[in-house]
C-alpha cells in the first residue's frame, strides 16, 4: 500500500512558492538577486489595523471563536460586501476563513466529488487546478491568450459548460495576467451562466481594490442579480490591507455551501486566528482611503514595467487594468539559444535564463497554465523594478 493518499499525488506543490524559495535561497548565498516572484504587496499593514490587533489581544481575545469567524468579523464582512459591492447576505451568508486559500479550498471540498468538472480560464492562479484535482474532480482549463486581452469570452464559456460542470472559476483582477472584466462583460457572461442553471459561480475578487485609472471593479453577484443565489463572492485581506501574513479570506454565497464550508473547517483548522480576525474587522470598517493611494502607487509601477518590458527584444507586454502583475508574451524568445548555444525551447527555460544570466526570479507561463510568457510581480520600488527591467532587457538581447 502506498504511503501517500492518491489525493496528494494528484496536486504539485505550488510553483510561486518555490520561485520564491529558491529566490531566498539563491539571495541568502550571497547572490544579487532581484525577486519579481513574489505575490504580496511591499507595503506595510496599516497602523490602525496593528492596533486593533493589539488591543485585542489587551483585551484578551486569545482564545477560540465561532468556527468561520466572530460576529464581529462577520458584520464586517457584511458591511464590506453592502458597502464595496452592493451584495446584501444575511450573517449566516458569510464565513471568514484562514486566508482566501482556504476559503477556495472549504468551497470546492465541500462540493466537488470525482467527474465533477470546473471551468478555469487560464492563465489563471496557480491553486484552482490543484486544489480541484485533490477532489478528485476535473480541471477545465480554457486558453485565454494576449489577443483576447486574457479574458474569456462568452462562447469559450458556452463550449466549455458540461452537464457535468459545477463550478466556473473567474479571476478579476486577474493573477497574473491582470486583466479585469468590465461590467458589460460580466453580464455577457452572466447570460451563458443564466442558460445553465446547474453551475455555480465561484468570484475570486481578491485583487478587488486594485484597480487603475477610470476601470471600474465589478463582481458577477452585483452586475446579475439573477446569480446571487448561485455565486459564492469570494475575496480577502491579503492584497487589500497588505495583510498577508495575518491570513484572513472570507467568502458570501448560498447558505447550503457557506454552512458546509464551515463543517469543514470545523475539523481541520477550527476558526482563524481570533487577533487576525480582529485586525481584519477594523480593517474593513476603518477608513479605506489609503486603499485609493496604494493603488495610485501601484498603477505607476505598471506603467513603467510595461514602458521597460516592451522595450525588450521579443517581449509584448499588454496594459493591465488591476492587480500587481504584468505577464508579457515571449514567443518571440522560444527557439533562440543562448550565448553558449542552449536552445530557450519553453518559458521555463527562459526564466531560468532570466534567474542564471542576470539574477530575476519570475515565474514562467506555463505556472499559470498559458504559455510562452511569464509573470512579473511589481509589488516593489521602482527603482527595483527599474533595475530589475534593464536585466530583462540585457538576457533578453544576449539570446540570438
Ligand atoms: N486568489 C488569488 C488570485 C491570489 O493571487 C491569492 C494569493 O496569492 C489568493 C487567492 C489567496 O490569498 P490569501 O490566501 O493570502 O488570502
Amino acid at each position: 500500500m502506498p504511503l501517500l493518499s492518491a489525493a496528494v499525488e494528484r496536486i504539485q506543490p505550488s510553483q510561486t512558492v518555490a520561485v520564491s524559495s529558491l529566490a531566498r535561497r539563491l539571495k541568502a548565498e550571497g547572490r544579487d538577486i532581484v525577486v519579481l516572484s513574489q505575490g504580496e504587496p511591499d507595503f506595510d499593514t496599516p497602523d490602525f489595523v496593528k492596533d486593533a490587533a493589539i488591543a485585542a489581544i489587551r483585551r484578551g481575545e486569545t482564545k477560540y471563536t465561532d468556527v468561520d469567524g466572530t460576529p464581529a468579523l462577520k458584520k464586517a464582512i457584511q458591511t464590506k460586501f453592502a458597502r464595496d459591492n452592493n451584495l446584501y447576505y444575511a450573517l449566516d451568508q458569510v464565513t471568514a476563513n484562514v486566508g482566501g486559500k482556504q476559503t477556495l479550498f472549504n468551497a470546492l471540498v465541500a462540493t466537488l466529488d470525482p467527474g465533477d468538472e470546473v471551468v478555469i480560464p487560464a492563465p489563471y492562479w496557480v491553486s484552482y487546478p490543484d486544489i480541484v484535482a485533490f477532489c478528485g474532480a476535473t480541471p477545465v482549463i480554457v486558453p485565454c491568450g494576449i489577443e483576447q486581452g486574457f479574458k474569456l469570452t462568452p462562447a469559450q464559456l458556452d463550449a466549455a459548460i458540461t452537464d457535468r460542470t459545477k463550478w466556473v472559476i473567474l479571476n478579476s483582477p486577474s493573477n497574473p495576467s491582470g486583466a479585469a472584466y468590465t461590467a458589460d462583460e460580466l453580464r455577457a457572461l452572466g447570460e451563458v451562466l443564466l442558460g445553465h442553471p446547474h453551475v455555480f459561480l465561484l468570484t475570486d475578487d481578491i485583487y478587488e481594490h486594485i484597480v487603475y485609472g477610470d476601470f471600474r471593479f465589478a463582481t458577477m453577484a452585483e452586475v446579475e442579480p439573477r446569480l446571487f443565489d448561485r455565486t459564492l463572492t469570494m475575496n480577502g485581506a491579503s492584497k487589500a490591507y497588505a495583510m498577508t501574513g495575518w491570513r484572513i479570506g472570507f467568502a458570501g454565497g448560498p447558505r447550503p455551501i457557506i454552512q458546509a464550508m464551515a463543517k469543514i473547517q470545523s475539523q481541520s483548522t477550527s476558526n482563524p486566528c481570533s487577533v487576525a480576525q480582529a485586525a481584519a474587522t477594523a480593517a474593513l470598517t476603518g477608513p479605506q482611503d489609503f486603499l485609493k493611494a496604494r493603488a495610485r502607487a501601484f498603477e505607476a509601477r505598471r506603467d513603467l514595467v510595461v514602458s521597460l518590458l516592451n522595450q525588450a527584444d521579443g517581449l509584448r507586454c499588454t496594459t493591465p487594468q488591476g492587480a500587481f502583475y504584468v505577464f508579457p508574451d515571449c514567443s518571440a524568445l522560444i527557439g533562440r539559444h543562448t550565448p553558449d548555444g542552449r536552445e530557450i525551447r519553453t518559458d521555463e527555460d527562459l526564466a531560468t535564463w532570466f534567474l542564471e544570466s542576470e539574477g530575476v526570479a519570475l515565474v514562467h507561463g506555463g505556472a499559470f497554465g498559458l504559455s510562452p510568457a511569464f509573470r512579473v510581480s511589481y509589488a516593489t520600488s521602482e527603482a527595483v523594478l527599474e533595475e530589475a527591467c534593464r536585466r530583462i532587457q540585457r538576457a533578453c538581447a544576449a539570446l540570438v
